[in-house]
């Protein structure tokens, strides 16, 4: 595990508890170099499903990915880590419960959703990666439709 402020990878574990939804367990850790203190969270569950993609090819749900892109809208807005793996956990189960497979379109939707509630500038940029805007028109009236 990286420390998120200076990057080595020396780190130890503090304290570690079961969280509330009792499938994650979180973790404090302190890096041995710089001493900063953050959290980690790991699943204790597998939630395994497929996904289908817009072209009907099927592949493995990856929190991994998804999480990725969150955070990527989420650049440099301080996230609250624990809201988006809160989030990815209800979503997760919901999406597990439901059938075997889920489509990206429905995991892209629901993201945008929750996200609407966490961040307004993270939504719009999720929101640019999910429909997948290629002319700078389409995303300015998504902007207009959306807080008009
Ligand atoms: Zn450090």
């Amino acid at each position: 595990m990286r420390c998120p402020k200076c990057k080595n990878f020396d780190t130890k574990v503090i304290d570690s508890r079961i969280a509330e939804d009792s499938t994650t367990i979180r973790r404090r850790r302190e890096c041995e170099k710089c001493s900063a203190r953050f959290t980690t969270f790991e699943r204790m569950e597998f939630i395994n499903f497929l996904v289908t993609k817009n072209s009907w090819e099927k592949e493995m749900y990856d929190r991994t990915k998804l999480q990725r892109s969150i955070m990527k809208a989420l650049h440099k807005r301080m996230p609250d880590i624990e809201k988006i793996e809160k989030i990815l956990n209800e979503l997760e189960n919901e999406w597990a419960s439901n059938k075997k497979w889920i489509t990206s379109k429905r995991i892209g939707k629901d993201v945008l959703n929750k996200l609407k509630d966490v961040d307004d500038v993270a939504y719009i940029r999720f929101a640019s990666i999910y429909h997948n805007f290629d002319k700078v028109n389409d995303f300015i009236k998504f902007i207009k439709e959306e807080f008009e």
